[in-house]
């Protein structure tokens, strides 16, 4: 039963968009304290768009450089939307070479062509394209001719591209190059291997003052939540050998900044409040400037402080000092993907329950190691989806929490069907243990207890795995891990349910086989099954009444109910099944009888769950 609640459970997230791979983590999810999500993607949109250029002495919203929404490729609008300042003009060249995406031509989405690659690159080229540079027409005059990958621990990338292949190269400051290297990505690394900025019309040596006007403008874009990229360039006398870190990059001339934005996701801020709700932290993970990470955590309300960490911050830490932190920080950015297995074993070392998001091929040990490894279904690599629990199909933060619910809800379920079966075992062995000592002969047959097991335990399980939600699952903190699966009082609900349902049902039997009735094993017999429907009923809510959730909540219980009710009768009334199971039919007023007194333990739980819902905590 406890398999299949699970895989019911695991069916019901993949209706909610999370795909469960690994059957115990539907279970993990609902006793999770802290989720480390990405932000790119699973906080944000993922949508991004360049807003503003700057480079030397210049700001400019990008809305006031083009004259039309759309990149129409029209031959006669290109030059008169070109930038009137070269430097600009410079700055998103470089960033639509230095660059892997490229424009969707045949797929026009009303005015906006669909970029094809990483979101981050795509958004350049559709920038340049809206400025009048156009990919394929700059590859064609500055073909690529060796790279270095973005990686997100270097955070950064280079191409080199020839520059001799195109006549007219007037307008650009490697005309006199044999080739030319472009380099973009986060300024921190940029800025380290700059020497000069290029200011309109020279290349000038990068004095400190210049480096913190640069800094300042930068700090001022990622303020306001923007993900910043900085571009630079360094002319090469001849093509490389080969492209490698120490010879490219360094000495490079920078241009200037784009500032980009990607909104966070609409339904995320709500799921942000029901996690906190719901006693679990969320934290943000990121690649970006820890003032743009601290903006989207302040829009998105997940930090409760200002605090943040970078990942060079949390490399230099002692495991000790790294666990103090991790419980007061929700913010983490300019981090690598090794940074997160870090957290996740700080978090795990304080006893927290934590699902890590990751989507590379390095943050494979971190999804491995945290509790719930969480794999993104759209941009998630398969390394990171086989190091997964589970898979969100569509990468959004809000799945994690749905799923979380879910898990709660299958968590209890199989509670209340362990009470369930515990309650009505006991029952069933107590009345055969209880029975001699009252000096009565055997009150159940070998073929009726089979019986009762079959019908009650079986059914009525069942149908208790599918129970919905109750009223405070996101309201409450999450189940202690370490609990037992009778804690919570769950092992005296046994106990003194058992006992009550074993001295209903055997005082009915006492009382027909004192008097001499010929069918007291019957009374015993239906009162008992009886007994345990009406603690089916009673069990399906651990706080609130039947009454208050409704007969129709469940209907597969209340189908099962009426099913075994009948069954029950069945087997009692039917000649031929009387036979078999040796049992008499009862007159009216006893089998009246047998009914109503069936009916005491759910009173009594229902009764219970009153004084509870009265004068017990909270
Ligand atoms: P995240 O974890 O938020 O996805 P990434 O590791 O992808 O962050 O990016 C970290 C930083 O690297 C960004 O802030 C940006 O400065 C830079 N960056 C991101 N994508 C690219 C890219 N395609 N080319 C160059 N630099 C990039
Ligand atoms: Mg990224």
């Amino acid at each position: 039963m406890v398999t299949i609640g699970l895989a019911l459970g695991a069916q019901r997230m993949l209706k909610r968009r999370a795909l469960i791979r690994k059957l115990p983590a539907v279970e993990t999810l609902g006793s999770v304290t802290v989720i480390c999500s990405d932000k790119t993607g699973t906080l944000t949109e993922n949508l991004m768009t360049v807003t503003v250029l700057d480079v030397m002495g210049e700001r400019q919203a990008i809305e006031t450089l083009v004259r039309k929404q759309v990149p129409v490729l029209d031959a006669e609008l290109r030059p008169a939307a070109r930038p009137q300042v070269r430097s600009l003009g410079l700055l998103m060249r470089a960033a639509a070479l230095c660059n892997d995406a490229s424009l969707d031509l045949a797929d026009v989405d009303g005015d906006r062509y669909r970029v094809i690659g990483d979101p981050t690159e795509g958004a350049l080229v559709l920038a340049a394209a809206r400025l009048g540079f156009v990919r394929p027409e700059l590859d064609q005059r500055w073909p690529r001719c060796a790279e270095i990958p973005f990686t997100s621990e270097r955070k950064r990338m280079t191409t080199v591209h020839k520059t001799n292949v195109s006549p007219d190269q007037t307008d650009v400051p490697w005309r006199d190059a044999y080739c030319v290297a472009f380099c973009k990505g986060s300024l921190d690394g940029l800025i380290e291997i700059s020497s000069q900025v290029w200011a309109g019309n020279e290349a000038v040596a990068l004095t400190d003052e210049l480096r913190q006007r640069i800094q300042v403008a930068h700090d001022r874009l990622a303020q306001e939540g923007q993900r910043v990229l900085g571009v630079a360039f360094r002319p090469l006398p001849d093509q490389p050998e080969e492209a490698n870190e120490a010879e490219l990059e360094r000495e490079m001339t920078f241009v200037g900044l784009i500032g980009m934005m990607d909104p966070p996701r609409a339904e995320v801020k709500e799921a942000v409040a029901t996690s906190k709700m719901a006693g679990i932290r969320p934290v943000m993970i990121t690649g970006d400037h820890p003032l743009t990470a601290q903006h989207v955590a302040r829009e998105l309300n997940i930090a409760s402080n200002e605090r943040s960490l970078t990942g060079r911050e949390l490399a230099g830490m002692s495991v000790q000092e790294l666990q103090d932190q991790v419980q007061v920080v929700s913010v983490y950015a300019r981090t690598s993907p090794e940074h997160k297995l870090k957290i996740v074993q700080a978090l795990q070392d304080q006893g927290h329950i934590v699902a890590m998001t990751g989507d590379g091929v390095n943050d494979a040990p971190a999804l491995k190691r945290a509790d719930i490894g969480v794999a993104m279904g759209i941009t998630g690599t398969d390394v990171a989806k086989e190091a997964a629990d589970m898979v969100l199909l569509d990468d959004n933060f809000a799945t994690i929490v749905a799923a979380v619910e879910e898990g709660r809800i299958i968590y209890d379920n199989i509670r209340k069907f362990i009470k369930y079966t515990m309650t009505s075992n006991a029952g069933e062995i107590l009345v055969m243990l209880l029975a001699p000592f009252l000096g009565m002969p055997l009150p159940l047959l070998p073929l009726q207890i089979l019986w009762v097991n079959l019908v009650t335990d079986g059914l009525p399980g069942l149908a208790m795995t599918i129970e919905p939600a109750e009223r405070d699952t996101m309201r409450r903190p999450p189940h202690r891990p370490q609990e037992s699966i009778f804690g919570r009082g769950l092992g005296q609900d046994i106990l003194w349910v058992g006992l009550l349902m074993a001295l209903i049902s055997l005082g009915i039997g006492f009382w027909g086989w004192g008097n001499g009735h010929p069918g007291w094993q019957t009374m015993v017999f239906i009162t008992l099954t009886l007994s345990q429907l009406g603690n089916a009923l009673a069990l399906r809510s651990d706080r609130d009444s039947l009454f208050s959730i409704g007969l129709l909540s469940n209907k597969a219980m209340l189908g099962t109910v009426a099913l075994t009710l009948l069954l029950q009768l069945l087997v009692v009334y039917v000649p031929f099944l009387q036979e078999i199971f040796e049992t008499q039919a009862l007159p009216l007023d006893t089998l009246i009888l047998s009914l109503v007194l069936s009916t005491g333990v759910f009173w009594a739980l229902e009764l219970k769950k009153w004084l509870v819902r009265r004068w017990g905590p909270a």
